[in-house]
């Protein structure tokens, strides 16, 4: 790999393009640091930062386009994680946090012992990056359960906010090539997460005709659940705030939807012991029920509920979910405290099955399933690269659009497909 001269890079803009192969020392990054924690509309600034490279078994991504998380959001504000303070903590020297979980771009240059891509290749990357030494891993264990697994771009540091970004070689896939950058860049994260919880955990996994409710239907999670389940035979069902929302989740393939805003027995269940309480509650929740039922035409149950809520919402799965079914959880946007009503999971012996991003295969899995068309990456808005503040706000507040938003770092626009 060949590095060009500091002030070049200083004068780059960020679409600016080096030559394939050639390093500039500095890169442009949005870049967190903890004295700015806080609001994401103020906690993104850009700097320029010695461009990283490649150790073995990595890749250095020239970064196209880099997709929205909710995970940069608590980046930004610093709770519940400080990661900077983390990762100095396990012996990090950065003070600073690069974030950005999903990217699409080129091979720039790669580490000893990489084989699996070479420079020039477009890929898109995923976010689960581990040690492959680990113990765990060694013994045929699920790299994603390892103690030694981290977010890339979250919990690691040379994420996607910046013109290049420092991957383990084994997150890169191929570009499905029919997409833009922008599109390819903008659902990795979500939509290999999404695949985990509804193909990860036989035998619940999606089978011909099994009802599956997706909250946030519209959002980055449910929008690539409805597709997915859809695909696998699943008959979907949406939980949205509204008909908007609930109507976009039905183009995508959900049977229909639910509007959780004609409901109010939202968050912790009342204790069993307070009987007037808990009749109110069960009542809420008995209607939702009915509610899903008329989206149905028929009485029948979800067999996996896809959470991600948490304590808002988490009562009205476990009680929704049919006898045998499953309620799998891969985050608590709400709150962590998961109050269930035990008589629920052991007499109906339902499951409460945790879910975390996701393994190399599945990510491959979902990969392939963009590619043919199966799913798509639902992009919503493009944001230029020095609006990765306010990207991040409008998801804190809710008020981001529906599907996923993406990142414009070397594209030039949302259409770009090559270089
Ligand atoms: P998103 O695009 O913001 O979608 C979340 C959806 O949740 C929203 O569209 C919203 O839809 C719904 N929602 C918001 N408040 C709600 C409430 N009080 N009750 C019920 N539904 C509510 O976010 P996302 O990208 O899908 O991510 C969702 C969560 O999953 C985040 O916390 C994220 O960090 C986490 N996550 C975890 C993993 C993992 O591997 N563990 C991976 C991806 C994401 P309506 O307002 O229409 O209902």
């Amino acid at each position: 790999m060949t590095v060009y001269g500091a002030a070049m890079a200083q004068e780059a803009e960020v679409s600016e393009m080096p030559r394939v192969g050639v390093v500039p020392p500095r890169m442009r990054a949005m870049v967190i640091r903890p004295e700015r924690y806080g609001d994401p509309r103020s906690a993104f600034v850009e700097e320029l930062i010695d461009t990283p490279l490649p150790r073995a078994g990595e890749a250095l991504v020239y970064v196209m386009a880099a997709g929205v998380n909710y995970n940069n959001v608590w980046a930004a504000l610093g709770r519940p994680v400080d990661v900077v303070a983390a990762r100095v903590k396990a012996g990090e020297a950065e003070p600073f946090h690069i974030g950005g979980s999903d990217a699409s771009g080129i091979v720039w240059a790669v580490g000893d012992g990489v084989t699996n891509v070479k420079v020039g290749d477009h890929v898109v990357a995923h976010c689960g990056v581990w040690d492959a030494g680990d113990p765990w891993i060694q013994s045929g264990g699920d790299p994603i359960v390892a103690p030694s697994a981290r977010i890339w771009g979250y919990e690691t540091n040379w994420g996607s906010f910046a013109q290049f970004t420092r991957v383990q070689a084994h997150q890169l896939l191929p570009k499905p090539p029919q997409l833009s950058w922008a599109a390819a860049g903008a659902c990795m994260l979500v939509g290999a997460t999404a695949y985990r919880m509804l193909n990860g955990w036989p035998p619940h996994t999606v089978q011909a005709g099994d009802i599956v409710l997706v909250w946030g239907g519209s959002g980055g999670l449910g929008s690539q659940a409805i597709q997915i389940a859809r695909a696998k035979g699943g008959i979907p069902v949406a939980v949205t705030s509204g008909p908007e929302r609930g109507e976009y989740a039905v183009k995508l393939g959900a049977k229909g939807y639910i509007d959780r805003s004609n409901f109010d027995h939202w968050g912790v269940i009342p204790d069993w012991r307070d009987d007037a309480a808990f009749a109110e509650w069960t009542a809420g929740a008995r209607a939702f029920g009915k509610a899903l039922w008329d989206v149905l035409g028929e009485r029948r149950n979800p067999r996996i509920v896809f959470e991600h809520p948490g304590e808002s919402t988490i009562p009205t799965s476990i009680f929704v979910c049919d006898n045998g079914g499953m309620v799998v959880i891969c985050a608590g946007t709400t709150g962590y405290h998961a109050a269930v009503d035990l008589r629920y999971l052991w007499m109906r012996q339902k499951r409460l099955q945790g879910s975390h991003f996701a393994n190399d295969e599945q990510c491959a899995a979902y990969n392939e399933m963009v590619t043919r068309g199966e799913v798509d990456p639902c992009l919503s808005r493009t944001f230029a690269f020095t609006d990765v503040g306010e990207a991040h706000q409008l998801m804190y507040e809710n008020r981001h659009p529906m599907g996923n938003m993406a990142i414009l770092v070397g594209a030039l626009d949302a259409e770009q497909r090559d270089p």
